[in-house]
């Protein structure tokens, strides 16, 4: 075989490399980006045509229209803490742990990168606390929630988009005993960009970094530690990978075509930011991070209503949808995308970015970085912090 699905429509959700029967497929960055695709070892594979068969990529998703929408949040606030958002994510997997289901998440690895676990246990799902922006790697998830179901359980599964509609492919007649949450999307790094930007910055600063965060209680914002010390602290508009990603340069190419990016929905329940709540409709704020939660199924309504543990309140579909862009369509590549991976595979990521984003990003973090510094002194020194 020599082709899964059409190159620019691989997710990389790696499906195919977990249910081949024979273990021809292997993900591996690719020469482009750096994103995880399969590739096919000829003299092994049999070409029985399975993996095409499952891809994702190589179907139309099988939409559902919402049923119910909720603002979201974690009633006890000390529940909320480490979680991106409202802590939805947190609330359903501890729910899925009382009612004995198996769960699939996403914990930062080893390496300050992504991966993908498959558990059943309140401990380890802790560490799914928390958005990492970047493509994880799902390396034997597919294959332990399909034996998970074949033993009879139930499996709870959050993921990007993709990666549900890959779980659903493998669960294939098992559907009914999985359910799939996915999280609004704004598309994936590469790993391998992550690491590059993390070793760039180590070297701006003259330090190893030895741990990173994407969110913090501000909102997205890339935190970079050295032995226990903050070494960068920017924000989203003043932090150059995070610029990177929000406006199109170096997510997977397959992100700008997104299927998923759209108001209906392929999973049981959308979660993600409820961004934009109460511009047209009044919204008392609980002064915390507000979830959106769509639920698209009669499943997904089932589950929702077992969880006990978060504060729901009824709001409309279409406020989620003018409020986040990735509920309406992809992101668009930037401009100057290709002037950014040109001059990048040539000189590197210092030169790629003093040729793209770099004073603009920087223009803005001079010019705003002060102002929030002395305010947030200020009310440390009124107590109010
Ligand atoms: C790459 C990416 C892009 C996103 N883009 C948007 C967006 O455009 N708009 C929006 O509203 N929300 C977006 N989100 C979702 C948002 O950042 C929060 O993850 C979501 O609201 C859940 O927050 P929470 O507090 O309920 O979850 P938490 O309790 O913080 O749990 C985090 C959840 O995210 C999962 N997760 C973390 N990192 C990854 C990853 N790399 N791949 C797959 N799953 C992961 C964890 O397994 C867990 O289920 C994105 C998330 C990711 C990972």
């Amino acid at each position: 075989m020599k082709e899964i699905c059409e190159y620019q429509r691989c997710f990389g959700c790696g499906l195919c490399a977990d249910i081949c029967a024979f273990g021809a497929i292997e993900m591996r960055p690719d020469a482009e980006k750096g994103h995880l695709r399969p590739v096919i070892d000829s003299s092994v594979c049999s070409d029985c045509g399975r993996c095409q068969k499952l891809c994702p990529a190589n179907r139309e998703p099988v939409y559902h229209e919402n049923i119910i929408t909720y603002a979201a949040w974690r009633t006890n606030p000390n529940q909320q803490r480490g979680s991106s958002s409202g802590g939805v994510a947190a609330a359903f997997y501890e729910t899925a742990i009382d009612l004995e289901m198996v769960v699939a998440g996403t914990q930062q690895n080893s390496r300050m990168t992504a991966s993908m676990k498959v558990c059943d246990s309140l401990e380890e799902i802790k560490s799914f606390r928390g958005s990492k922006y970047v493509q994880a790697d799902t390396r034997g998830v597919y294959r332990k929630l399909t034996e998970a179901l074949k033993a009879g359980k139930k499996v709870l599964f959050i993921g990007t988009p993709c990666q549900c509609e890959a779980a659903g492919s493998a669960a294939g007649r098992m559907q009914d005993a999985l359910l799939t949450v996915d999280l609004i999307c704004h598309g994936v790094p590469s790993e391998h960009m992550l690491l590059d930007y993390i070793a760039w910055v180590g070297a701006v600063k003259g330090k190893k970094v030895d741990s990173l965060s994407f969110r913090s209680e501000w909102g997205v914002e890339m935190r970079m530690f050295s032995s226990g010390k903050k070494i960068w602290e920017r924000r989203m508009h003043w932090d150059y990978f995070l610029h990177l990603f929000n406006y199109g340069y170096i997510v997977n190419e397959a992100c700008f075509g997104c299927p998923y990016a759209c108001q209906k929905r392929a999973s049981d329940i959308t979660i993600g930011d409820f961004w934009g709540i109460g511009k047209a409709v009044p919204f008392e704020d609980p002064k915390r991070k507000v979830s959106v939660i769509g639920v698209n199924t009669e499943k997904g309504k089932k589950f929702l209503s077992k969880c006990k543990t978060l504060t729901l309140v009824e709001r409309e579909w279409s406020e989620a949808v003018e409020g986040n862009s990735q509920l309406r369509a992809p992101q668009e590549k930037a401009p100057d995308h290709d002037l950014f991976w040109n001059t990048y595979r040539q000189e590197g990521l210092d030169k790629a970015l003093r040729a793209t984003v770099y004073d603009k990003v920087s223009a803005r973090y001079k010019k705003e970085y002060p102002m929030v510094f002395l305010k947030s002194k200020a009310k440390k020194l009124l107590g109010k912090s």
